[in-house]
């Protein structure tokens, strides 16, 4: 089972530091996936993800999108957190990866909201797309096709950047809110029709 083979992986240097790996949480059937980068000290004190300052910015962002923390998947590009919480090295992003390949395709989500440049890089190459500036590209939709799933793929930066930067809160939750409206469009797009949406869609009265 992938959580096991995580939780006694040795592949790269950072299994010596680790107290506990953080392979991700949420239910397999999950829409929507949050990407972040790698278990911080909380994260690694825990062995969940984003538990720590950026996790409780995370959860309020969750809420401005309408979503229950409990339905999405989160996870990381990276399972054990890196000493000092430095940037994980390719190196090790080409050791872990596979783990995130093997999760997209057990939970096949609709949507990929990526949370900082690490994982918007790795995601964007994975799509085949050219990665270059946050600012260019954050809040915005792109259709894509990764490991055989039609998903579309959301970046924006880092909650843990936000923390003490007012400015980038508010684009954070600019991004959350367009969030919100893309799943919505994208329910209306799939639930199956009712006789409701149908007379609804004719501009009928319904109420
Ligand atoms: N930052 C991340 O990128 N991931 C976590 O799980 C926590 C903090
Ligand atoms: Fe294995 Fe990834 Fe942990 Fe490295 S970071 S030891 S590759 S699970």
């Amino acid at each position: 089972m992938l959580i096991k083979e995580i939780s006694t992986c040795k592949k790269c240097g950072l299994h010596r530091l680790r107290r506990n790996p953080v392979p991700g949480e949420g239910p397999l059937n999950a829409k929507v996936l949050f990407i972040g980068e790698a278990p911080g000290e909380k994260e690694d004190e825990q062995g969940r993800p984003f538990v720590g300052a950026a996790g409780k910015l995370l959860n309020k962002l969750l809420e401005i999108a309408g979503l229950s923390r409990s339905k999405v998947f989160i996870t990381n590009i990276i399972k054990c957190r890196p000493p000092g919480n430095r940037d994980p090295t390719d190196e090790e992003v080409r050791a872990c990866i596979d783990y995130l390949w093997r999760q997209i395709s057990l939970i096949k989500p609709k949507v990929i909201v990526t949370l900082g440049r690490h994982a918007a890089r790795v995601l964007f190459n994975k799509a085949n797309l050219k990665w270059d500036s946050m600012s260019q590209r954050h809040g915005h939709i792109y259709p894509v096709e990764i490991l055989g799933l039609k998903i579309i793929l959301i970046p924006t930066y880092h909650p843990a950047a936000a923390l003490y930067n007012p400015k980038l809160r508010k684009l954070l939750e600019e991004d959350f809110k367009k969030i919100g409206q893309a799943l919505q469009r994208e329910d209306r797009l799939t639930r199956p029709r009712t006789l409701f949406d149908y007379l609804a869609l004719k501009g009928n009265k319904v109420s």
